[in-house]
């Protein structure tokens, strides 16, 4: 069985802080990590590559230091990693990312399971996943919370929502976008990791993979970002007194209607 596992490096968005003086979030020394949904996608891959044997292979777009996170994947376990970087792919909104991301996939070949995350924490849009399914006119099933079997290219998996869980049953291949409760993602072992620096990560530009340069890119994107801004100091809470409970919930409730919470 052929996987791929689509994965982003990103800021550690926990680590992100505003500088009060400028507005603007302080990007320097914020490590980047692998987004943390790709890797329960990876995790996902390993078992199904435990269970039903094959290969996983790990395909990112981003800049080089992206290898990093490549790297890291590789000794979770991967067993080969490509990373797609060319300035061609600079400044892509998520249609010119999934573009890009599925022109990678279809220079790999013969593909029967696309894994990603259920959204990236810095984008946060959870749009690239189904929109290289549609690229690929492949079938898509999002917030896969369980596989269950994988057999004669059908494969069963549980679909988490709001009010409950879908079982699903799709074609292979098939796109899949997984949420955090499918698995906890192993940790890298020290063989792991040494082999992972040893291995080569091949790099695609744009004249590697078949795509559409003007697909590609801010010219390539429908949407443009104008404007970044840190959303605005919340108002001091606010501390009430009263005597008793009974007291306390009036003056609260009084306070809420006024201010058009209830
Ligand atoms: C309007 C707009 C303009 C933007 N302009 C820029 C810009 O100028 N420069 C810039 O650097 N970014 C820019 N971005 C961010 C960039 O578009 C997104 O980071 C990218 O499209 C991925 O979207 P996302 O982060 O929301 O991922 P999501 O759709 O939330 O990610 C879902 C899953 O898709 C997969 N995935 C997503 N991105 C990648 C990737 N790169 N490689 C491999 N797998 C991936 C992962 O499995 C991930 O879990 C822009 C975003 C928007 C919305």
């Amino acid at each position: 069985m052929d996987i791929v596992v689509c994965v982003k490096q990103v800021p550690d968005t926990t680590e992100v802080r505003i500088d009060p003086e400028t507005n603007t979030l302080i990007r320097q020394g914020v490590p980047s990590i692998v987004n943390p949904f790709d890797k329960n996608a990876v995790e996902a891959a390993l078992q199904l590559r435990e269970k039903y044997g094959g290969k996983v292979t790990i395909l990112s777009m981003g800049p080089l230091q992206s290898k990093e996170a490549l790297k890291e994947c590789l000794a979770m376990g991967a067993d080969e990693a490509i990373l797609l970087s060319d300035r061609a792919f600079g400044g892509s909104d998520t249609l010119a990312t999934s573009h890009a991301l599925a022109a990678g996939l279809r220079k790999m070949g013969k593909v029967d399971i696309i894994l990603c995350g259920k959204q990236a924490i810095d984008g946060d849009t959870a749009q690239v996943g189904p929109e290289i399914a549609e690229h690929l006119g492949i079938t898509q099933v999002t917030y896969v919370s369980k596989i269950n079997t994988v057999d004669e290219q059908v494969i069963r998996v549980e679909r988490e929502h709001e009010e409950g869980y879908e079982v699903i049953e799709a074609q292979m291949p098939v796109l899949l976008t997984v949420v955090k409760s499918i698995n906890e993602p192993r940790y890298p072992t020290v063989k792991g990791t040494m082999k992972a620096n040893r291995k080569e990560i091949p790099v695609w530009t744009v004249d590697d993979v078949e795509v559409d340069r003007d697909a590609l890119g801010l010219k390539g994107s429908p949407t443009q970002v104008r404007r970044i801004f840190t959303p605005e100091r919340r108002v001091q809470g606010e501390m009430m007194q009263a005597d008793t409970a009974r007291e306390a919930a009036t003056l609260l409730v009084k306070r809420l209607v006024e201010i058009k919470i209830i």
